[in-house]
């Protein structure tokens, strides 16, 4: 954990999210700019900037997420994105994996977001 991180403090809960899932490794909250009806973000406990930092375990848990929340919210197009470095458009400086549905897909939707 970082004390100036802004993820890290969204983890910590001293800045809201709308968190929809939550693990001893893995937290996901829905991006507060989102491209697309239930844009998520995905992100491990374990503060790192970029995918190299983050150990193989948590990465593994975290695809796993995604996976989990994509089929929760029923879509069947998007996208899975993560930056790495202001060049590849990187913001935020603790490792992030966007679930960006295609616009429409959850339109009218019941979605039902897992709790674990
Ligand atoms: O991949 P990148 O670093 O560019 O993306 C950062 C993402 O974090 C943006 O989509 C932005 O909307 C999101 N964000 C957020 N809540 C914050 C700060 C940033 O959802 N408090």
């Amino acid at each position: 954990m970082s004390g100036v991180c802004i993820f890290c403090k969204i983890i910590r809960g001293e800045i809201p999210s709308m968190k929809i899932f939550e693990s001893e490794k893995t937290y996901a909250f829905l991006d507060i700019g989102p491209l697309s009806r239930g844009h998520s973000l995905i992100i491990p406990k374990h503060h790192g900037a970029k995918l190299h930092d983050i150990p193989d375990d948590q990465l593994s848990e975290l695809l796993a997420v995604t996976k989990k929340i994509a089929l929760a919210q029923g879509v069947e197009n998007y996208n899975v994105l993560q930056n790495n470095g202001r060049i590849a458009h990187q913001e935020v400086d603790h490792v992030h994996f966007h679930l960006i549905p295609k616009p429409n897909e959850t339109q009218g939707l019941g979605i039902e977001w897992p709790t674990q």
